[in-house]
C-alpha cells in the first residue's frame, strides 16, 4: 500500500477546534484532539480500527461519541495501543474499558510496572522552567492499574488495522516510550518522544501556539540521554508527517529541518540546564523505579506550595458541597 503526501493537502491545513475534534490526518489515520493531548484512530470507517492513546481523564465519552461517528454504533476497536502510560494519555481508559471490558491494551513490556499498581513514574520536575511545569507536582504519576486488559506489547498480533505499521522503541520521556510507523508514507506517530508546541507553558498546552519540532514535556521527562537517543532515531527515518502525543501535525521542510536540528542540537537546546532530572536519570527496571534523584530545595518549596493551594481549593470545594 503506498500512499502519498504533499505538504499541501488541505486537511494538514486545516485545524481541529481549541476544543477538540477530529481530524483527517493520513489515509487510514484521523487525530482526535482531547483536551491537552491526541489520541488517534487507525483504520477506515467500516473497517476494523485500532485507538492510539487514550487522552486526559474525562476523555472516555469524547472517544467514544468520535468512535460512533466514524465507525458507527455499537463499534469498538480491534485493541488500544499505548505511546505510554502518562495520565494525559490514559485518562480516557478507565470508562473505556467499562464499555469495552473485553477490548486488550497493549503498552511496550517496560511501561507495565506503571499500568499494573506496581510502582509510580517518576515524579514530574517542577523546576524546569514554564508554567505549566510550576503547576505539574499536581500531575499524579500512577501507579495505575489496568489488569486484566493491559498486555505487553510484543504479544500482539497485529491486527488488520495495524497493517503497515511498526513500532520504535524511543525512551527516555518515559521507560517503555513507543512511536507508531509507517514506512509506505512516512507516517509518524511520536507519542511524547517530541511534541509539536511548548508544553511547558499552559499557553503552549492550550493553543497548541507556536506551532515547532520541540522537545519532549520536560516537566515529565527523566532520562535525557535515553530521549536524546531516540529523537535521533526518529530524524533519521526522515518522515514525511508527525503527529505527536500534543500539537498539531507537522510535515514536509518543517518537520525535516527542524527535528533534525533537534536530534544535532538536543543538549544545547532540549536537555534542561537546571532540574532534577538534567544530569541524572533514575534508575528503573521491569519492576518500575529503583531509585530517584533528589528533588532540590527550590522543588521541594514549589510542591509544597501546590499541594497547599491545592489542598485549601479542594478544602473550599468540600465546603461548599456541604453547606
Ligand atoms: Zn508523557
Ligand atoms: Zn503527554
Amino acid at each position: 500500500m503506498a500512499h502519498t503526501l504533499s505538504d499541501s493537502r488541505p486537511e494538514l491545513q486545516a485545524r481541529v477546534s481549541a476544543f477538540g475534534g477530529r481530524q483527517a490526518i493520513a489515509p487510514e489515520v484521523e487525530r482526535l484532539r482531547l483536551p491537552l493531548s491526541n489520541a488517534f484512530f487507525l483504520g477506515e470507517p467500516g473497517q476494523p480500527w485500532v485507538l492510539v492513546d487514550a487522552g486526559t481523564p474525562g476523555s472516555a465519552r469524547l472517544i467514544m461519541r468520535a468512535a460512533q461517528a466514524r465507525y458507527g454504533a455499537g463499534t469498538r476497536p480491534q485493541a488500544i495501543v499505548l505511546t505510554h502510560g502518562h495520565l494525559d494519555h490514559i485518562g480516557g481508559l478507565w470508562g473505556l474499558l467499562r464499555h469495552w471490558p473485553d477490548v486488550p491494551v497493549y503498552a511496550h513490556s517496560l511501561e507495565l510496572p506503571y499500568l499494573t499498581g506496581k510502582s509510580a513514574y517518576p515524579p514530574p520536575d517542577p523546576t524546569v522552567g514554564g508554567s505549566m511545569s510550576a503547576l505539574s507536582p499536581l500531575f499524579v504519576p500512577g501507579p495505575f492499574d489496568f489488569r486484566p486488559q493491559i498486555r505487553p506489547l510484543d504479544e500482539l498480533t497485529l491486527p488488520s488495522a495495524l497493517s503497515g505499521w511498526t513500532f520504535i522503541t524511543t525512551p527516555g520521556h518515559s521507560p517503555g516510550h513507543v512511536s507508531l510507523w509507517r514506512e509506505a508514507d512516512r507516517v509518524l506517530l511520536a507519542g511524547d518522544a517530541f511534541v509539536t508546541t511548548v508544553q511547558e507553558r499552559v499557553t503552549g498546552a492550550l493553543t497548541l501556539r507556536p506551532r515547532l519540532v520541540h522537545r519532549p514535556p520536560a516537566y515529565y521527562t527523566p532520562d535525557w540521554d535515553q530521549a536524546r537517543t531516540s529523537v535521533q532515531r526518529l530524524a533519521a527515518l526522515e518522515p514525511a508527517l508527525a503527529v505527536t502525543g500534543h500539537g498539531d501535525p507537522v510535515g514536509g521542510h518543517e518537520l525535516r529541518d527542524e527535528l533534525r536540528r533537534l536530534a544535532q542540537n538536543f543538549d544545547e537546546v532540549a536537555r534542561p540546564v537546571q532540574g532534577r532530572y538534567a544530569t541524572h536519570s533514575p534508575t528503573t527496571t521491569t519492576s518500575g523505579v529503583v531509585s530517584l534523584p533528589p528533588l532540590s530545595p527550590r522543588g521541594q518549596i514549589l510542591r509544597a506550595g501546590l499541594i497547599l493551594v491545592a489542598g485549601a481549593a479542594v478544602f473550599q470545594q468540600v465546603r461548599r458541597w456541604l453547606s
